[in-house]
């Protein structure tokens, strides 16, 4: 039995306790917070509860595999409740489209949104999409990629190559398949969900609007903070020891072999663990800048993804509005050229004057109080920072002037709320950064810009990554397919 440190409780990490301690190994998992689940986060005030963190639940099959192979079941510990629509598109023209799991209802729904020629193309694109998709489940998600030499020597079917299009940005394949500006604009934002843009993000990424399309997308009662809860308590069950209020400031290694972590408690005092084998549920940048320097590594991590803005909102009535609504902007193009900024030509990162906006309100008593509704309210956002590709958001007066800036943008939109709020709170990347250590509040660490994430393999053996900043990439069901990658790994030898 192999004893193994885990390092950060987010899913990725409490996912990869559970399958090493189901092997057999004897796990700890030491977490800085006071509570687990890491961006997987709750806030509660007056009766209202909010995830603040995800907020849609995509490819179950993922979960149900993890609970499954180490002797539980997802659906005794969660209930799945499946969203129609999964997400309501309201364009800048007015028009409104309601995406679904079912291809050829959500096609019917263009049809009437858009025209026949507009759903034609969307099934066009669709049949690529599901090439895309089964290329990257059988070769790239669930299996190790250590660097461009793995990515090359991928066996791809040469149809499976076509349907990639190396070399092609997610916008390039939008344009060539997608005549209808606002199908367009519906596929350029799955790029925001690996933290991307989509005029750079790989035409690979078409697997992401497959993959919660053709497997749905879910809520889950009572709130995505349950699926923490179940985590915890499986690992519980499976008899790892989770310590929180734990630090791990330190990876020791010596002759390129893990030997040991060192760990602060919330007094302050420092102990040193002797462990040889380490799995970080840390930022691949906190990873490699911090506790484990590797210049080279780290120097690879320059390409960090968006961060988020949000407003939690305590709102009075009941307008009934759709679980999830995405309020696009007329100019989509000047919201990247914000949030990224072109630091290379000297142009900062800059808040988005007129972002896309997402809205998620929970038909969930357990959310608010009666003749109440809990408003999540998400803007994509430059991380914090005071460099030129980031914003310091910690500048007197920014949040909330942004907020209120937020709010009447969702007014002009026709979802005002400005005269029914009970409260609202603003979370700035600069508070996800200290709530969860993601450097910057960087939604998915590294933004995929590429297909090549930090390994999960790290530079000394014993050492393994697991999180949204590693391979394969950040989202819930990433993060936990990159725990299953790291265990193996592990239990493999
Ligand atoms: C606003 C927002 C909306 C999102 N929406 C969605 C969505 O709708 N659907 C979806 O699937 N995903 C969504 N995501 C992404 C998803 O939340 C993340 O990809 C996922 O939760 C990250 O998990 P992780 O394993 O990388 O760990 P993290 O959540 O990053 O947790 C890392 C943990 O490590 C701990 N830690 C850090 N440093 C140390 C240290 N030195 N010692 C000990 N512990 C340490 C941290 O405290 C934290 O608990 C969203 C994220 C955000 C922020």
């Amino acid at each position: 039995m192999t004893a193994v440190a885990v390092i950060g409780a987010g899913v990725g990490g409490l996912a990869a306790a559970a399958r090493l301690a189901a092997a057999g190994h004897s796990v700890t998992v030491y977490e800085r917070a006071d509570t687990v689940g890491g961006k997987l986060a709750r806030y509660s005030r007056d009766g209202f509860t909010f995830d603040t963190g995800p907020s849609l639940f995509t490819l179950p099959q993922v979960f149900e595999d993890l609970f499954a192979e180490t002797g539980a079941k997802l659906t005794d510990h969660v209930e799945l409740v499946p969203l129609d629509p999964i997400v309501r598109h309201r364009f800048p023209d007015g028009s409104t489209l309601d995406s679904c799991r079912d291809p050829h209802e959500f096609r019917d729904r263009i049809d009437a949104a858009f025209g026949p020629e507009a759903a034609e193309d969307w099934r066009r694109l669709w049949i690529r999409a599901e090439r895309v998709w089964n290329a990257s489940w059988r070769d790239v998600l669930r299996r190790p990629l250590d660097g461009p030499a793995d990515l090359a020597g991928l066996a791809w079917h040469v149809r499976d190559l076509a349907a990639i299009a190396p070399g092609r940005t997610l916008r390039g394949l939008g344009h060539a398949h997608l005549r209808h500006e606002n199908l367009r604009m519906l596929l350029d934002r799955y790029a925001t969900y690996a933290g991307a843009d989509p005029r750079r993000a790989p035409a690979a990424l078409a697997a992401v609007p497959y993959a919660e399309l053709a497997f749905g997308g879910w809520y889950l009662r009572g709130g995505l903070g349950r699926l923490a809860d179940a985590l915890l308590s499986h690992c519980l069950d499976l008899g790892v020891v989770v310590e929180t209020g734990a630090t791990v400031t330190r990876i020791e290694a010596v002759g390129g072999q893990v030997q040991a972590i060192r760990v602060r408690g919330t007094r302050g005092a420092s102990h040193r663990v002797p462990v040889r084998t380490v799995v970080a549920n840390v930022d691949a940048l906190t990873l490699y800048r911090d506790l484990l320097p590797s210049p080279r590594r780290l120097a690879a991590l320059t390409d960090r993804s968006l961060a988020g803005f949000v407003l939690l909102l305590g709102v009075r009535g009941n307008s009934g509005p759709a679980h999830h609504s995405v309020f696009f902007p007329r100019d989509y193009d000047a919201e990247f050229d914000a949030i990224f900024g072109d630091p290379g030509r000297g142009v900062p990162a800059r808040p988005a004057a007129d972002p896309a906006v997402f809205v998620t309100v929970a038909d969930d008593p357990a959310a608010r109080p009666d003749g109440h509704e809990a408003w999540f309210v998400l803007v994509n956002a430059p991380r914090h920072g005071t460099a030129m590709g980031a914003v310091d958001w910690r500048r007197p007066g920014l949040a909330d002037a942004y907020a209120d800036r937020i709010l009447d943008l969702l007014a002009a939109r026709g979802a005002d709320v400005r005269d029914r709020l009970v409260f609202r709170e603003v979370r700035t990347p600069a508070d996800l950064q200290v709530s969860t250590q993601a450097p910057g509040g960087a939604i998915y660490g590294t933004a995929n810009h590429t297909l090549l994430r930090p390994a999960n393999r790290g530079p000394v053996h014993g050492l393994h990554l697991v999180g949204g900043s590693a391979h394969p990439g950040g989202g819930l069901p990433m993060v936990a397919l990159s725990a299953q990658i790291a265990a193996d790994q592990i239990i493999r030898g």
